[in-house]
C-alpha cells in the first residue's frame, strides 16, 4: 500500500511519524519550501500543544464529528505521543507545551521521528479518483492507493498558504463559509492608545474573557480579545479596565484624590492606570482641560469617569482578517466523512485531518489538539 498524505503541517507530520512507525509507504507533498512553517508560529514560537481541559464544548463548527476522535486520541494520547517522538511536555495552568518551550523542538522531533521524507515546494493541484485509487497531480501525476488530505486552512496565508479547499470541491464536496478566527478586532478610536497593555476584562455579547488586553493602531489585540472575537463584526465590545476593582472602589480612590487639593485631573490616573490611557478616559468623559483642578471636578463627571473605567466601549467594525487570524472558521463539511475513521463516504481511500474541515478549537492548544486527534483516527484507519 501507498499513502500520499498532502501538506507537512501538523496534522500531516503527526500523520507522517505514524504511517513510518506503522511501516506503511508514504510520500508527503508539500506546497512551502518547508514544513511545518505555522507551527512555528504557534503559541508564539512555545507551541501551546493541547489543554488540560479537552472537550468537545471548546470546538465550533461539527462539534459532533469532532468529539470522536477527540475522546480517542485525546490531551494525554498527544502527550505520550509527544514524549514516543523524545518530547517532553509542561503545563502552564492549564496549557501544555513542549518542555523546551520552543515550537522549533517540536518541528525537529517531528522530522526525524517521520524520516525527513516530504517532497516539498510540490503543490498538489488536482486529486483524481482513479480505479484502484487516487491520482496525486503536481507537475507530474503519481498513483496512490490512499490519501490523506491535510492542507490547513484559510488563515495566516504567509504561514502556509492559504488552504486548498479546491481539492476537495472539485470533487463535489461541500464547503460551509469561512470566517477568520482567533483574531484581533479591528475599531475606530484606538490610535492613541497604540502600544498600551492592560490586564482587564473584554465583553461581547454575554461572554467575558479576562487577560492582557492590547490597544493597537487599528483596534484591539492580546489573549483575552483573540478568544471573543469570533462572530464579533457589528457588535461592541465592552473593556473592564480594572476588573478587580469594584465601581465604588474606583469612586472612591477618586474621592479620595480629590481631597488633594493641589491635583488636576489627570492626576486621578496617575499611579492607578496608563497615564494615556487615563487622558483618553477623561477625554470621553469630557473632562478637560487635564489641568482642570481636582476640586473642580463634579461628583456626576467622578461618577461617569468611574463608569468609564469599568465599561469602555467601543464599536467593532471588523475582525482584522484572514491574513492575520490563527485558524478557520468553517470548512469541508464534515457530512460527507466518517468520524470514526476520516475517511470520506464518497470515495473509500480518501481521509480529511486537521483544519481544513468543518471543526475549530478555541485558543489554549484546541487546534492543535484536533490536528492531532483527527490525523489519528484517519492513520488508525488507512494502516488497518
Ligand atoms: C500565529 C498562530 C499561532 C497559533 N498558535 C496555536 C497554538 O499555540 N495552539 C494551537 O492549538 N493552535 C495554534 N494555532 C492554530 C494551529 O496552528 C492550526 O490550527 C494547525 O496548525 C492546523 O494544522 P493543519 O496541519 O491542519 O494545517 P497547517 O498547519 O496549516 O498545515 C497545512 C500544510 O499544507 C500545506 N498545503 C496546503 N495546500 C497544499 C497543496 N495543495 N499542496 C501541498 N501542500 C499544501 C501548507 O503549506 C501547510 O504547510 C496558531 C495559528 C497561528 C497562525
Amino acid at each position: 500500500m501507498k499513502v500520499a498524505i498532502i501538506g507537512a503541517g501538523f496534522a500531516g507530520l503527526c500523520a507522517s511519524v505514524l504511517l513510518k512507525k506503522a511501516g506503511v509507504s508514504f510520500c508527503l507533498y508539500e506546497r512551502q519550501a518547508r514544513a511545518g512553517k505555522k507551527l512555528l508560529a504557534t503559541g508564539n514560537g512555545r507551541c501551546n500543544l493541547t489543554n488540560k481541559n479537552l472537550s468537545p464544548d471548546y470546538y465550533y463548527g461539527d462539534r459532533d464529528f469532532a468529539s470522536y476522535a477527540l475522546s480517542a486520541f485525546d490531551n494525554n494520547a498527544l502527550i505520550d505521543f509527544m514524549l514516543s517522538i523524545g518530547v517532553p511536555c509542561v503545563a502552564e495552568e492549564n496549557k501544555i507545551f513542549p518542555r523546551s518551550l520552543q515550537a522549533s523542538s517540536i518541528l525537529d522531533m517531528l522530522r526525524l521521528a517521520e524520516g525527513e521524507c516530504e517532497i516539498c515546494e510540490k503543490e498538489v493541484k488536482k486529486i483524481v479518483p482513479s480505479k484502484n485509487g487516487f491520482k496525486v497531480v503536481t507537475d507530474i501525476e503519481e498513483s496512490f492507493d490512499k490519501v490523506l488530505i491535510c492542507c490547513g486552512g484559510k488563515a495566516s496565508k504567509s504561514l502556509s498558504g492559504g488552504g486548498s479547499y479546491n481539492l476537495l470541491t472539485d470533487l463535489g464536496y461541500k464547503l460551509t463559509p469561512l470566517k477568520p478566527a482567533i483574531v484581533q478586532l479591528k475599531c475606530d478610536g484606538t490610535k492613541a492608545l497604540n502600544g498600551i497593555k492592560v490586564n482587564g476584562a473584554v465583553t461581547i455579547d454575554n461572554r467575558t474573557e479576562k487577560g492582557e488586553i492590547l490597544f493597537t493602531a487599528y483596534g484591539l489585540s492580546g489573549p483575552p480579545v483573540l478568544q471573543i472575537a469570533r462572530d464579533a463584526s457589528g457588535k461592541t465590545v465592552d473593556l473592564d479596565l480594572v476588573p478587580d476593582l469594584t465601581f465604588n472602589e474606583i469612586l472612591e480612590l477618586f474621592n479620595q484624590k480629590q481631597s488633594l487639593d493641589y491635583l488636576t485631573a489627570e492626576h486621578l490616573f496617575t499611579g492607578f492606570l496608563n497615564k494615556q490611557l487615563g487622558r483618553e478616559l477623561l477625554r470621553a468623559c469630557d473632562i478637560t482641560p487635564f489641568s482642570t483642578p481636582v476640586s473642580k471636578i463634579k461628583p456626576h463627571q467622578l461618577k461617569a469617569l468611574a463608569n468609564k473605567v469599568k465599561k469602555f466601549s467601543f464599536e467593532i467594525k471588523d475582525t482584522n482578517g484572514f491574513e492575520n487570524a490563527q485558524v478557520t472558521a468553517g470548512g469541508i463539511s464534515c457530512e460527507h466523512f466518517d468520524k470514526t475513521t476520516m475517511e470520506s463516504k464518497k470515495h473509500k481511500g480518501l481521509y480529511l485531518a486537521g483544519e481544513i474541515l468543518d471543526v475549530d478549537g478555541e485558543c489554549g492548544g484546541y487546534n492543535l489538539q484536533w490536528a492531532f486527534s483527527s490525523a489519528c483516527v484517519a492513520v488508525e484507519d488507512i494502516i488497518k
